[in-house]
């Protein structure tokens, strides 16, 4: 195809505005797919998206469509994932297409992952095309939000496109825009080969597939590709398209995207954002802007049953086979005995892993606090990088602790402005910006990652009812004033429950933790004490009193078969206890004492 009659471009949205339901639409009335096989949101192929309604890997899609001007164009889609976790991976891929269609909800507005991915795209020199969908409920406002739309974004909306993803009201108009308001994309044909790896992934059939946008040159079957970044080889065994089931095709031309195929064994061989060119005849420099995404948030998975550990790790292999941002190691601790400590880009990301290994795998799992990692500066001059609070050497030895900070945008309906405000504050963040488009405010806050991956996304939909949207993005290291808090049960150190807090929150923190262990631990036949400490110092304690009877005295020695039945209840909860010195806790405790409220 001739540069001329391509178009490549991703559709930007907030979540749940329409995205997937468009790009449904645009591939059904191009006829790209069988009206027989059209199912919806074709391009959410992972179950757990599907069932939770969220894109997480980039999907793509190659329509052929014949346009008003009676020629045929071929329009390649590229579907960015949605959520804040892969913001990285949303930034390359729109590296990979000159243009995007913004997709607003008509019947709600801009919202904050609006903004965030629409900056993706102005920063990758996107032309964008406003969509606001959704007009055939009776709620939409197009003018209100074509309006927000200049306001807080910036663009011209005179041009919006009104679409009914539902209906199919619009789509015409859609296409069209994209053949006359996107630019082709450039490239040269006789230049060394300079492809963009947009995303990899594992596929039971064919192994490892890569995605590609090819910037200059050909890639053909049987060539021998060398990844520019990584240094590795490989001789390529199929190039293809993508409509949306893969077709393959002899050659892959500038400005085309589709996926080849080589002897790559696993997913983490290839690295998102590298340049990938010809092994004899290469490129002189590789594309601008490549760093390998980063796990930021780190937390321990232990098996509630410790006879599960071999295929708590089977398990976590596979994934990483198929997620190169996922990191593991495995971690030993006192309290919950043989698990791994691992990375993530986020949140959701971390949620994602962990469900997967529940549901696909079978195996409960215990998940200790996340947390994030620490610059640690020793006396000696040396630096460390804290993954595990657990691991945090002596104080006397440390200089200084920073930690990652986040810029944080919040867009919320003005009534709940004030408790998102105090929910900020309370959390340690610094106001940068305050501002309105309409009934909504946006705020933006400087505030420490490490405060936000607890449970900053529940508290701020609880005291917004849902109506705040928020987005993040890291903004580098700051020192503070932090330490580490353990917690002590019966004089032990419970190295599962320490993490690492500002030191002016500690007493609070630590005073909440131990009054909520007082809770969960069930009384034994001596006192416990329940202790939360600073190196060698006290901050806070609970005491659990002596259980004074044997449990089963209040049957009076009469009834037996209640004794045993009571006798076996207690057996049964003891599996899911872990021993503790001479204390038994219950894994539920591990959960509910790092909740925060
Ligand atoms: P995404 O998260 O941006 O991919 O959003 P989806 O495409 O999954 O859509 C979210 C929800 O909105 C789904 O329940 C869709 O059926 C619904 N939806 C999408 N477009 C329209 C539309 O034009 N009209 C109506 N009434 N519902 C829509
Ligand atoms: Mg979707």
């Amino acid at each position: 195809t001739p540069l001329s009659h391509i178009r490549n471009f991703s559709i930007v949205a907030h979540i749940d505005h329409g995205k997937s339901t468009l790009a449904d639409r645009l591939i059904q009335q191009t006829n790209t797919v069988a009206e027989r096989d059209m199912k919806a949101q074709l391009l959410d192929s992972m179950d757990i998206e599907r069932e939770r309604g969220i894109t997480i890997k980039a999907n793509t899609v190659r329509i052929d469509y014949l346009a008003q001007d009676g020629e045929t164009y071929v329009l390649n889609l590229i579907d960015t994932p949605g959520h804040v976790d892969f913001a990285y991976e949303v930034s390359r891929s729109m590296r990979a297409v000159e243009g995007s269609l913004l997709v607003v909800d008509s019947t709600q507005g801009v919202e904050a992952q609006t903004l965030a991915n629409v900056y993706h795209a102005i920063e990758a020199d996107h032309d964008l095309i406003p969509v606001l969908n959704k007009i055939d409920l009776p709620a939409s406002d197009c003018d209100r939000v074509a309006e927000q739309i200049e306001d807080v974004i910036g663009i011209d909306a005179s041009g919006a496109i009104a679409v009914s993803a539902k209906t199919g009201q619009g789509i015409t108009e859609t296409l069209e825009a994209i053949v006359k308001h996107l630019p082709a994309p450039k490239g040269d044909r006789d230049a060394p080969l300079k492809a963009m790896l947009v995303d990899s992934w594992y596929d039971s059939y064919l192994g490892v597939v890569v995605l590609v946008r090819i910037m200059d040159g050909v890639l053909k079957k049987g060539d021998q590709i060398r990844m520019m970044q990584t240094g590795a080889r490989y001789g390529v065994d199929r190039i293809g398209v993508f409509r949306p089931a893969m077709q393959v095709v002899d050659e892959l031309g500038p400005g085309e995207i589709g996926f080849i195929n080589a002897s790559i064994k696993q997913v983490r061989d290839t690295k998102v954002g590298d340049t990938i060119t010809h092994d004899k005849k290469p490129a002189d420099k590789p594309l601008p802007g490549f760093k390998p995404s980063q796990p930021v948030v780190f937390c321990g998975l232990f098996p509630v049953d410790s006879a599960e550990f071999e295929d708590l790790r089977d398990a976590i292999e596979k994934l990483a086979l198929n997620d190169a941002s996922f990191s593991y190691e495995m971690e030993t601790s006192a309290a919950l005995g043989f698990g791994f400590r691992c990375g993530f880009l986020g949140l959701l990301h971390l949620e994602v892993i962990r469900d997967r290994i529940e549901r696909e795998y079978d195996i409960e799992l215990i998940t200790t606090a996340p947390s994030v990692i620490y610059h640690v500066f020793m006396k000696d001059g040396t630096q460390q990088d804290l993954h595990n609070p657990a691991d945090m050497p002596d104080l006397t030895y440390v200089d200084h602790i920073e930690e990652p900070r986040i810029k944080a945008t919040i867009l919320v309906p003005d009534e709940y402005l004030g408790d998102v405000l105090k929910l900020c504050q309370d959390r340690r963040g610094i106001q940068l910006d305050l501002t309105y488009a309409g009934a909504r405010a946006m705020v933006v806050y400087d505030l420490p990652l490490n405060e936000v991956v607890f449970d900053f996304y529940d508290r701020l939909k609880s005291v917004t009812k849902g109506y705040a949207s928020f987005d993040y993005q890291m903004e580098g290291y700051r020192q503070d004033n932090l330490v580490k808090m353990s917690i002590l049960v019966n004089d032990e150190p419970v190295d599962a429950l320490s993490m690492m807090v500002h030191r002016d929150r500690a007493e609070m923190r630590g005073r909440a933790m131990c009054e909520k262990l007082k809770d969960l631990i069930p009384r034994h036949m001596f006192k416990i004490p329940i202790q939360a400490a600073i190196g060698g110092k006290v901050i806070a304690r609970e005491t659990l009193s002596a259980l004074r009877k044997d449990v089963t005295a209040k049957c009076y020695g009469g009834d037996a078969t209640r004794k045993r039945k009571l006798l076996e209840k207690q057996k049964a909860g003891k599996k899911k206890m872990r021993q503790f010195g001479k204390v038994e806790i219950p894994q539920e405790a591990f959960i509910s004492a790092l909740k925060m409220d």
